[in-house]
C-alpha cells in the first residue's frame, strides 16, 4: 500500500499506459482520478476501469476534458478535491503521436500534438502544483515523457520535441517546486504496445526490428510502466527529484 491515503490524478488514464498506472495506483491504496478526452470511447473505457478498481475495493472517479485545453488541469484538481479532498500525486500521461512525415506536416497536426502533449500539460502541472503548495505537505509530479526525448524519429518531428519538453519541464519544476516539498520527475518509456503505435507495429518488419533491438527481447506492456511510476509517486522516492527514469528494456543503449 505504497500510496495509501494519497489522491492521484492521472491524465489519459482510460487506455494504454495511463490505465495500467491508474489501476496499480489504486491497488497501492491511492484514490484515483482518471482523466480522459470525454469521447464516447474515453467515457466507456473510463467507466470500465472504475468498475475494475471498485471490484478490488479501490476508489476511483473520472473527470473528462481535452488535455489540450489549459482549463482541464483546473477541472481535474477540482474533481479530485470534490471527491477525495486533496491532490498528492499528479501524473501527466495523456498524449498523441499521429505519425507523419516532416516536409508535408500539416500545421493542424503539429499544433494539435504540441497543444495536447505539452501546452496543456504545462497548465495542468501548474494547477496541481498550486493545490499541493496550498495543502502544505508536498507532493509528487510525474511526466510520462519518452525515449523520444533522447532520440529522434523521422515520422515524429512534431512529437519528439513535446517529449523533450516534458522532460525539461520536470527538471525546471523540480527547482521551482523543491522549496514546497513537491518532487518532479519524468518516466521515459521505450516501445510499449498500445493503441498509439498499433498501426506502426502492425508492419511485421517494423515489429521484428523493434523487438530485435530490445535487449530484453520483447516490447513493453503498459504494466511495465506502472511500477516505476508508483515508485516515483511514493515516499520511497522521497529524495528523488529532477530525475528521469528510462523504462525501455534496454532499447536506448543498444547501438552497436
Ligand atoms: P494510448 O493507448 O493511445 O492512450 C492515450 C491516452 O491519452 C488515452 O487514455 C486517451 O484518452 C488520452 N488522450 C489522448 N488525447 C487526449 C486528449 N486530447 N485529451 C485527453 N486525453 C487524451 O497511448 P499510450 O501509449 O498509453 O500513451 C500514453 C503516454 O505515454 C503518451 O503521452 C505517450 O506519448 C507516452 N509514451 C508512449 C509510448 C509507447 O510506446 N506506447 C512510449 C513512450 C511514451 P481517450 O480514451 O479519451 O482517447
Amino acid at each position: 500500500m505504497l500510496l495509501k491515503d494519497k489522491t492521484v490524478i492521472i491524465t489519459g488514464a482510460s487506455r494504454g499506459i495511463g490505465r495500467a498506472v491508474a489501476r496499480e495506483c489504486a491497488r497501492q491504496g491511492g484514490r484515483v482520478v482518471i482523466g480522459h478526452s470525454g469521447s464516447a470511447q474515453g467515457n466507456q473505457a473510463a467507466a470500465s476501469l472504475i468498475e475494475e478498481i471498485h471490484a478490488f475495493g479501490g476508489q476511483a472517479i473520472d473527470v473528462p476534458g481535452d488535455a489540450a485545453d489549459p482549463d482541464t488541469g483546473d477541472k481535474l484538481v477540482a474533481g479530485a478535491l470534490e471527491a477525495f479532498g486533496s491532490v498528492d500525486v499528479f501524473v501527466n500521461n495523456a498524449g498523441i503521436c499521429p505519425f507523419h512525415s516532416f516536409l508535408d506536416m500539416p500545421r493542424e497536426t503539429y499544433l494539435r500534438t504540441v497543444n495536447t502533449n505539452l501546452n496543456g500539460a504545462y497548465f495542468a502541472v501548474q494547477a496541481a502544483a498550486n493545490q499541493m503548495k496550498n495543502q502544505g505537505r508536498g507532493g509528487a509530479i510525474i511526466a510520462i515523457s519518452s525515449i523520444s526525448a533522447l532520440v529522434g524519429g523521422g515520422m515524429q518531428t512534431h512529437y519528439t520535441p513535446t517529449k523533450a519538453g516534458l522532460h525539461s519541464l520536470m527538471q525546471s519544476c523540480a527547482i521551482a517546486l523543491g522549496p514546497y516539498g513537491i518532487r518532479c520527475n519524468s518516466v521515459l518509456p521505450g516501445t510499449i504496445a498500445t493503441d498509439i503505435n498499433k498501426d506502426d507495429l502492425a508492419d511485421p518488419e517494423k515489429l521484428a526490428y523493434m523487438t530485435g533491438r530490445t535487449p530484453l527481447g520483447r516490447l513493453g506492456e503498459p504494466d511495465d510502466i506502472a511500477g516505476p511510476v508508483v515508485f516515483l509517486a511514493s515516499d520511497m522516492a522521497r529524495y528523488v527529484t529532477g530525475a528521469s527514469l528510462l523504462v525501455d528494456g534496454g532499447l536506448y543503449v543498444n547501438l552497436q
